[in-house]
């Protein structure tokens, strides 16, 4: 494979969901740092309404929905974690509550002003972090929050190596002040962010590699798998070596 050439988006989307429907989160996370986050929003009630967007399979929804009394809509474009969101929420007893549906982050079925947070780990980079801001704005209340992870640059010089690897796979990685800058000119009031730990992305891509075996047994000579776990090995192999350069942080913010 050319990895210089090929990024993930580029893969066939139906291998790549059979691959992550078999880890419990799509994305770097944990139930800790969903409930850090949680903790700069105050004022959620029996009442709000809350949607998690880009949710795969409702790893950090259930975690939400276990803490906060409210409605939980997780949505996301892929059916197959859909169906094993609504599942999860079954076992857990907690599907009166939170219901998963297939639905776009382009093109959200809300009302404007209906929701009282949004919610978005691992996931806006599909939209892009300035456009997810800026449209998903209006399904907010006043004073309604967001909080959504991003691959974020921690300094402001890096390696041409890992700059450009992320440059091609995200072109929207930038650093935490320009982050907050883009929030704040949205319309937003930045209300905290914090670097997700090191410890998340070392259980992603360890919890992956785990099923790297099982699944290239399983799709044996099937190219799109194959490069795809190339893929995901290289992605991993670069995070190792300049993990001191970026990672996933929160934005909280609050629109005003
Ligand atoms: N929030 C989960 C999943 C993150 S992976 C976690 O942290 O574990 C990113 C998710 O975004 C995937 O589930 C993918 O199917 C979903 N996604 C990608 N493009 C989307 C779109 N346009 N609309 C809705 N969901 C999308």
């Amino acid at each position: 494979m050319n990895k210089e050439k090929q990024t993930i988006h580029e893969f066939d989307l139906n291998v790549i969901h059979e691959y992550f429907s078999n880890v419990e989160r799509q994305g770097p996370g944990s139930p800790e740092i969903t409930l850090k986050a949680l903790s700069f929003i105050d004022s959620l009630t029996e009442n709000s309404k809350v949607a998690d967007i880009g949710c795969g399979t409702g790893g950090q929804t259930m975690v939400l929905a276990q803490n906060i009394p409210c409605e939980i809509t997780g949505i996301d474009s892929c059916s197959g974690f859909i169906n094993q969101f609504n599942q999860n929420a079954r076992n857990k007893n907690l599907h009166d509550r939170i219901k998963g549906i297939i639905g776009n982050m382009e093109n959200l079925p809300f009302q404007e002003e209906y929701l009282d947070l949004i919610w978005s780990e691992g996931a806006i980079y599909n939209i892009g972090f300035n456009r997810g801001l800026n449209e998903w704005r209006k399904f907010l209340k006043q004073g309604g929050y967001i909080a959504v992870t991003e691959n974020t640059w921690f300094t402001e010089e890096r390696p041409a190596e890992i700059q450009e690897f992320w440059q091609k796979a995200y072109s929207e990685i930038d650093t935490i002040s320009n982050k907050v800058a883009q929030m704040q000119k949205a319309g937003y009031l930045p209300m905290a962010t914090f670097v997700v730990p090191e410890s998340c992305w070392t259980n992603y891509y360890s919890i992956m590699q785990k099923t790297h075996a099982s699944f290239l047994k399983k799709y044996t000579g099937n190219k799109t798998a194959e490069e795809f776990v190339s893929y995901q090995r290289y992605e991993a192999e670069l995070y190792y070596k300049y993990k001191a350069y970026y990672g996933y942080v929160f934005y909280i913010g609050k629109k005003i």
